[in-house]
């Protein structure tokens, strides 16, 4: 399952971190999720919490925020918001966007006691 490893990732990153600030407990974390990420925030919540269990950041509460898929159409120039990949340009029709954000899957904040 793609979350579980993307969630032990993400918590062996949070850990590393906690335990460099010598804190004790992971209180918060935030992560930024773009639409195009190919993760599903729901699963990685619960992988998050599977993936935490007896670490520094048992019990931390995972906070999520989304971003849009940007595009740029190669045709006709136009900017455009997409929810997918392969996605035709609304400006023009055709299927020729460079997607230019919403891939990212970061970490914005940590807070430890
Ligand atoms: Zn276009």
């Amino acid at each position: 399952m793609h979350e579980l490893a993307v969630a032990q990732r993400l918590v062996a990153m949070i850990v590393e971190e906690a335990v460099r600030s010598q804190a004790h407990k992971i209180e918060r974390v935030r992560l930024r999720l773009g639409h195009l990420s190919h993760v599903e925030p729901s699963s990685l919540e619960l992988s998050f919490a599977a993936a935490s269990r007896g670490t520094l950041a048992d019990g931390a509460e995972l906070q999520i925020e989304r971003t849009s898929g940007a595009a740029r159409c190669l045709l006709c120039g136009a900017q455009t918001v997409v929810a997918r990949h392969g996605a035709a340009c609304s400006a023009c029709g055709e299927c020729a966007l460079l997607v230019e954000g919403g891939e990212e899957l970061r970490l914005v904040s940590l807070e430890v006691s």
